[in-house]
């Protein structure tokens, strides 16, 4: 582990042994949580929009999405390869005929090394992950991402994610019998959830096993259930403070081989409503590594003790990455 956290950019150095971003690409697909096949209205947080700037138009060509990214990703990073990141709603929700036909639209473009899918984990059959896998055996990086948000049905039906951890547990084991990555989102401060509901969530994950893991704080965004809740008064929000220390408890318990996606997440200015913090993420990333520091910790090391860590990064192009799947 290079640094203090194992980031996803660092297992990317590792693996490829060169540049490698992720393109974000919007393939139209839909939510069994929102058009009724498991619960209509979606996450009590989801406005899809607020992670993909594409969502709301009807999705332009997969490849003509990866060029464009592409040349932006390359100027701007100095990538040599990317990933196409399929992010947009849930991008397992198909058939695989359809499924087979957008994920190889995006393998057939250049410089594209693999594919990052988002998705819920109860809407990904075994015909998929077979799919998946045998990109994989031809020499593809294959991720799925699940959101799990938190191990507690109570929450889960609190947030009207419509299903169950069980049924992510499921989900985890199937993909990662067929040797696929699985990288697991996490959504730090739902309601109801104290600290003690938030660090469990973590060690049954661990207990389940995941190769990867993306922290979110909760924010609220027009057009969403929790907006309305939020303006009755009845949503209590993470301060800056308390989101910070509660990643760093986590990171400190997490193992030192888990890919970190992410550390925080962000909306843009027109659609978030609070916590104000949440529209930027350098302030919060800092912030983490310094206290990261002042705890003498690192990614594992209340497993695993090690070394000193340096604050990092600084600040750059605002990208704004939310909630998700
Ligand atoms: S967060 Fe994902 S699963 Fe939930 S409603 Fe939105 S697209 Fe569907």
């Amino acid at each position: 582990m290079p640094g203090p956290i194992y980031s996803f950019g660092d297992y990317l150095k590792q693996h490829f042994e060169m540049r490698v971003h992720k393109v974000t690409v919007n393939a139209d697909f839909s939510c069994p949580n929102r058009d009724g096949s498991k619960g209509h209205g979606g996450c009590i947080y989801c406005n899809n929009v607020s992670f993909n700037p594409n969502a709301e138009r009807k999705a332009p060509d997969i490849a003509a999405q990866i060029e464009t990214g592409r040349k932006i990703v390359k100027k701007r990073t100095g990538a040599v390869k990317v990933l196409a990141y399929f992010q947009a709603y849930s991008n397992t929700y198909a058939s695989v005929e359809r499924l087979r036909f957008l994920y190889e639209q995006a393998l057939r473009c250049p410089d594209v090394v693999g594919l990052v899918i988002g998705t819920r984990p109860d809407c990904v059959a075994e015909e998929v992950l077979d799919l998946l896998a045998s990109y994989q055996q031809r020499g593809y990086e294959v991720w799925l991402e699940y959101g799990l948000q938190s191990a507690h049905d109570e929450t889960l039906h609190r947030i009207n994610r419509g299903h169950t951890f069980a049924e992510y547990c499921d989900t985890v084991v199937a993909t990662r019998e067929w040797g696929l990555k699985v990288c697991t989102h996490l959504i730090l401060g739902l309601p109801g959830e104290d600290r003690s509901m938030m660090l469990e969530t973590l060690t049954r994950t661990q207990e389940v096993g995941t190769d990867g893991v993306k922290l979110h704080p909760l924010h609220v965004v027009r057009h969403t259930m929790l907006a309305h809740e939020w303006r009755k008064g009845g949503i209590e929000l993470l301060t800056q403070p308390e989101y910070v220390s509660l990643v760093c408890d986590m990171l400190e318990r997490m193992p030192a081989s888990w890919v970190v996606h992410r550390l925080t997440g962000t909306a843009s200015e027109d659609i978030l409503l609070a916590p104000e913090w949440c529209a930027g993420k350098w302030a919060v990333i800092n912030a983490i590594y310094a206290e990261m520091n002042r705890r003498g910790c690192s990614q594992g090391s209340a497993i695993e003790e090690s070394g000193q860590i340096p604050l990092a990064y600084g600040p750059g192009k605002q990208l704004h990455r939310a909630l998700c799947c």
